[in-house]
């Protein structure tokens, strides 16, 4: 007998001779192979074989309101006849610096870039310019970009294919890199009094969105707010996948604690390659060629990103009062029809969720760090997930992503989704 392979199976069977793994970033293989997307338009994925699927990666977070959103595909076709890249400043960085700085509590300066990686890693340089200390924190479990001093313990891919630290970091590089339990202020309070000679920033998501949700506990980013400030330590929130997600102004906004530094991504460029780092004048205005701290591009600012940042930002500024409240009762009322699901098959898995961010997790324990991640069973996850596809749903393909929700996301979506999340639990019972 001859199988017949689908176009995906082919197309991945070739590419992995050439690309590493099949895949331009680790995340997207999975076994037996992953779906190839030809298309995409609000809440749908179309494959090369013609398969739909409600898609909650929606990009890894970015696709707020789905795919192929009206008013940035116009924008961006506006703008491609004008040129795609000048190499000199453009009128409408000005005009998106602006919005972001109204937009953002802490920002009062911005700087572009073209990824969340160049951002934080840019916020940390600034950071140790600024204080002149050499130390960074971080917490297990946050993602800030696949570069040497931030790749400890970082969620994700790292955590899904079980490599926390990468070859290739020399020692060196992240001996300057403390890593702390999320959500302890304990040991959070003693090691920042400790290093607070060395400490220069302390960077941290404050939902975490790269080891599946996970929330701060009450009062934490506050003892977090309060240590820093009170130690000399800058704090940066990396909001690129909270920002303009959980709130207009992201978490800082919706949490009502404002650092010094914060990064901001994914949501910002409207499906486009966009990026910033802003915070405090004092601090952004070490920054080359006004200060010694070098930071560049040649895409920074580019302006076709430019135009489809100021499209969804503009978008979501005039449509603040009813967007949020909607995006929230959507995730609210998937989180409650599967909570249904899982009493109706008497299941006691976990869900977290806050906006418009959920995931479910397969241990009946809750989760609120690193640790209480791991014990959640991933292969069940992988089992469920091939299941859910079967069905035409797309979930991020690992128990240590989040799943997102846009505005393109119908009730009716949200129904099938359930059916679909009820039959494919009852095949991992
Ligand atoms: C995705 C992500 C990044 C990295 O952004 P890239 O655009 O992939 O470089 C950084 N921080 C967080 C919190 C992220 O989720």
């Amino acid at each position: 007998m001859v199988r017949i392979m689908s176009k995906s199976e082919r197309l991945f069977e070739k590419a992995k001779r050439m690309v590493p793994g099949g895949v331009n970033s680790p995340v997207r293989a999975f076994e037996p192979y992953p779906f190839f997307t030809k298309q995409a338009k609000g809440s749908r994925l179309i494959d090369v074989d013609g398969h739909e699927y409600i898609d909650y990666c929606l990009g890894y977070g970015p696709m707020i309101l789905g795919h192929a959103p009206a008013q940035v595909i116009q924008a961006v076709k506006n703008q491609l006849e004008n040129g795609t890249l000048y190499g000199t400043p453009t009128e409408n960085e000005v005009k998106l610096a602006e919005l972001v700085c109204n937009l953002v509590p802490s920002a009062e300066m911005v700087r572009l870039t073209s990824t969340g990686a160049e951002a934080t890693m840019s916020a940390i340089r600034v950071a140790r310019g600024y204080t002149g200390k050499k130390k960074i924190m971080k917490f297990e479990g946050c993602y800030h970009g696949a570069y040497d001093y931030v790749l400890v313990k970082a969620g994700s891919g790292a955590t899904t294919f079980g490599m926390p630290d990468s070859l290739g970091i020399p020692e060196e590089t992240v001996r300057n890199t403390i890593v702390m339990p999320f959500n302890d202020p304990d040991r959070l309070e003693e090691t920042i009094k400790e290093e607070r000679e060395n400490l220069a920033a302390v960077i941290i998501e404050p939902v975490i969105g790269n080891i599946g949700v996970v929330l701060p506990k009450e009062g934490f980013l506050e003892t977090l707010r309060e240590l820093t400030e009170a130690n000399d330590v800058v704090l940066i929130f990396d909001e690129v996948i909270t920002g303009f997600r959980l709130a207009l102004g992201g978490a800082q906004e919706y949490y009502r604690v404002k650092p010094d530094m914060a990064t901001l991504g994914k949501i910002m460029g409207g499906g486009f390659p966009m990026a910033a780092f802003v915070g405090k004048t004092e601090i952004m205005e070490k920054i080359s060629p006004l200060g010694k701290v070098y930071q560049a591009g040649t895409f920074n600012g580019n302006p076709v990103s430019v135009v489809a940042s100021l499209a969804i930002l503009e978008f979501l500024r005039d449509n603040n009062e009813s967007f949020y409240p909607e995006m929230q009762s959507k995730c609210e009322r998937m989180v409650k029809l599967l909570t249904q699901v899982l009493g109706e098959l008497n299941m006691k898995l976990q869900i977290n969720s806050v906006a418009s961010m959920f995931q479910m997790f397969f241990t009946e324990k809750p989760v609120y760090d690193y640790a209480s991640v791991k014990k959640a069973d991933s292969k069940r996850f992988m089992d469920f997930h091939r299941g859910l596809l079967e069905r035409g749903v797309f979930l991020p393909p690992s128990q240590f992503e989040t799943c997102f929700l846009s505005i393109a996301h119908s009730d009716k979506d949200i129904k099938r989704t359930v059916d679909s999340f009820r039959d494919a639990l009852e095949l991992t019972k």
